[in-house]
């Protein structure tokens, strides 16, 4: 058998390990199968690059970009933006109830309580099940209240007719939680006036998935 010198890695091998071509003197390619098989995926590798430099530039073209901005201000737009914001957006839903709409699609869950103030009542007869969900709650309990017991027993009085509605609540960080509204009015002495006022308190809490605390996630006048 005949031996040949491949020209590029210069390693000489029989004449079987190069690939056959008709145009060339002894019908065989000059560079061996070993090094046409690089080149081939080498190229295909560059050609990556290059057709997602050319991807790259071309949805950089001016009217493209309209386009796409264009697209976006569409309903089939938005849906295809939240549609792929879903994909990624894994949401943390804290409380019991994690049914009715996603959180991040519809704040507003329903009209009718989604924990019993019977419960809530119980769990708020122990302060230590009340927790407060963000520093911006601790502070307006502090403001309003003095401490965390006394938003506790605002809990044990709840009364049905007091309640607003339920809808999502998020700590800011990606963590959900399904909250039952209350406005509480009560008539309360206030020492900055000196005089008994009229006082209105928006209230939101959930039953954690422990079943165990209920998360005071607002709290205001
Ligand atoms: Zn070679």
């Amino acid at each position: 058998m005949v031996n040949k010198k491949c020209f590029k890695c210069s390693i000489e091998k029989p004449l079987d390990c190069f690939y056959k071509h008709k145009q060339m003197l002894d019908g065989h390619l000059n560079k061996c199968k070993d090094c046409a098989k690089k080149d081939v995926s080498k190229n295909y590798r560059n050609n990556i690059d290059h057709y997602k430099n050319y991807e790259r530039k071309r949805n950089s073209l001016p009217h493209r970009v309209e386009a796409r901005k264009d697209y976006s201000l569409t309903e089939k737009g938005k849906e295809a933006s939240i549609k792929s914001k879903k994909l990624w957006i894994r949401f943390l839903v804290v409380s019991e109830y994690s049914g009715g709409p996603d959180p991040g699609d519809r704040v507003k869950i329903g009209v009718e309580p989604l924990y019993s103030l019977e419960r809530v009542r119980a769990l708020a007869n122990d302060p230590k099940q009340v927790r407060l969900w963000t520093r911006k709650v601790a502070k307006d309990v502090q403001n309003l209240f003095g401490s965390e017991g006394d938003v506790a027993e605002l809990l044990t009085e709840l009364q049905p007719h007091q309640y607003i509605d339920s809808e999502w609540c998020t700590n800011g960080l990606g963590v959900w939680a399904a909250c039952d509204a209350y406005a509480v009015r009560r008539r309360e002495w206030v020492s900055a006036v000196k005089k008994e006022m009229n006082m209105e308190y928006f209230v939101k809490f959930a039953i954690g998935k422990t079943g165990a605390l209920v998360l005071v996630v607002s709290c205001h006048l």
